[in-house]
């Protein structure tokens, strides 16, 4: 059993705080955001995150997992401290540090004794430096500290089961000690794990994401191809996929990536690659074609019905994808908004994302079901791929709309069977 101190409790930190605790060590979640620790304190879960509310609902009957706004309250006697700050895109691309930095120093002035920091927010490449130097700085002399890169690959939707069950866990330090000991925390889960320096460690994390992102814009390009050639991406992408070189992962077409990981972090590794003076020419193409991709769809529409004023739009799916209610980044955001700036009005719906969107799309009428959102509409445009919208009654949004059209952004639906109700079918590369 080891005592953690785990800073942000959000996505990646609570889902972790959640999970060590449930492997047996004595968990602190700290978290600047009063209102999110009082809620957790209550047992309730901020996040939609399935299986979560019952993994936090049993370590906190436990007594092994506590929430505090307060740093004085566990880091002094915390053998490991986890940062998971937000490190959002700013203006120019680059992440933003500003959490990293204040939490850095917040730890620092609380630390005794020996204490493993482990940074596990996605953190440029020399972020383990800068945290060590951070500490050492805002510290007296007789702490001793090293730090440890620890990035995370969980994917929202499938949080818990991803940090219960991970492909491999990558520690990265210059300190081969510390290391180690944090590798003992999850020996448990009898996965590989990468032991390198603090810097490669953080590349293997941008690493990653640009190389998954480079495959979903690789295969909408692809898809535009296709459109152009008669083929269709789906079959395409599913011949491709039996190659084990190639794999069948991520490369479903689509109107493009979101969230709150993918574009921030290409993003912020074509930022790194041009002030360490190369040419990330792939990666600016990657970025160019998802935003290309959000345009198009919306280009699609208007093919379709013309201009768009006062037509009247349903959307289904509003977070930037499947179980999840977290609308950062999300592609819908952009459509709608493309879509009500000519002229459009737009009704949605999302199981779980409604409140999370409404903020961000203050003219857009958010439904409590997805046959109200298309009741009398021009169009219906499926923007996130829920089990949901997989099942839907299509006789029945047939029947409801004034015009029978159906964009399905996420290829979810066989065309045959679109049509065979009815409905217009446009796809994405097919
Ligand atoms: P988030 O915005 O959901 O949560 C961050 C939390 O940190 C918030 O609750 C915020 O109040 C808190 N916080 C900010 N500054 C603080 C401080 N100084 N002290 C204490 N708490 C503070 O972010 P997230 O989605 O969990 O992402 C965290 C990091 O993990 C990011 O670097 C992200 O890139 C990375 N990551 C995210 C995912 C994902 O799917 N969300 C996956 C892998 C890696």
């Amino acid at each position: 059993m080891a005592r953690i101190s785990i800073i942000g409790s959000g996505y990646v930190g609570l889902v972790s705080a959640a999970a060590f605790a449930d492997l047996g060590n004595d968990v602190t979640g700290i978290d600047i955001d009063e209102n999110k620790v009082a809620s957790l304190r209550r047992g309730e879960c901020p996040i939609y995150e399935p299986g979560l509310p019952e993994l936090l609902t049993r370590n906190l009957k436990a007594g092994r997992l506590r929430f505090t706004t307060s740093y004085a309250d566990a880091v002094p006697d915390s053998e490991f401290v986890f940062i998971c700050v937000d490190t959002p895109q700013s203006f120019n691309g680059e992440a933003d540090m500003r959490a990293v930095r204040r939490a850095a120093t917040t730890i620092a002035q609380h630390l005794r004794g020996a204490t493993i920091l482990v940074n596990k927010s996605t953190m440029p490449i020399g972020s383990g430096d800068l945290v060590a130097k951070i500490v050492k700085e805002h510290t007296c002399d007789e702490v001793n500290f090293s730090v440890v890169s620890n990035p995370e690959f969980l994917r929202e939707g499938s949080a818990v089961h991803d940090v219960m069950h991970p492909e491999r866990i990558v520690l990265g330090s210059d300190d081969r000690q510390a290391a180690e000991k944090v590798a003992d925390l999850y020996r448990v889960l009898q996965t590989p794990i990468v032991i390198t320096d603090l810097r490669s460690a953080e590349m293997i994390k941008y690493a990653s994401n640009a190389f998954l992102a480079t495959k979903i814009s690789f295969i909408n390009e692809i898809a535009r191809i296709c459109e152009r050639v008669g083929a269709d991406v789906t079959v395409v992408a599913k011949g491709m996929g039996h190659d084990a070189r190639i794999g069948p992962l991520f490369l479903e077409a689509g109107i493009g990536y979101g969230g709150s990981c993918f574009p921030k972090d290409v993003s912020a590794l074509a930022y790194m690659a041009e002030e360490a003076n190369t040419h990330p020419q792939l990666l600016r193409a990657v970025i160019e074609i998802n935003n290309d991709q959000r345009r198009r769809f919306v280009q699609k529409l208007q093919e379709q019905l013309g201009d768009l004023t006062d037509r009247q739009i349903g959307v289904w799916g509003l977070a930037f994808k499947q179980n999840t209610d977290d609308m950062r980044e999300s592609p819908a955001i952009d459509i709608i908004r493309m879509i009500e700036q000519r002229g459009g009005t737009v009704r949605a719906y999302d199981p779980a994302a409604a409140e999370n969107a409404r903020p961000l799309l203050p003219n857009t009428t958010i439904c409590s079901s997805p046959y109200d959102a298309i009741d009398g509409a021009d169009a219906l445009c499926v923007i996130t791929p829920w089990n949901e919208f997989k099942q839907a009654n299509l006789g029945r949004v047939a029947e409801l709309m004034r015009t029978p059209l159906l964009l399905d952004g996420r290829n979810l639906y066989d065309p045959s069977d679109v049509q065979a109700h009815g409905l217009t079918y446009v796809g994405i590369g097919r």
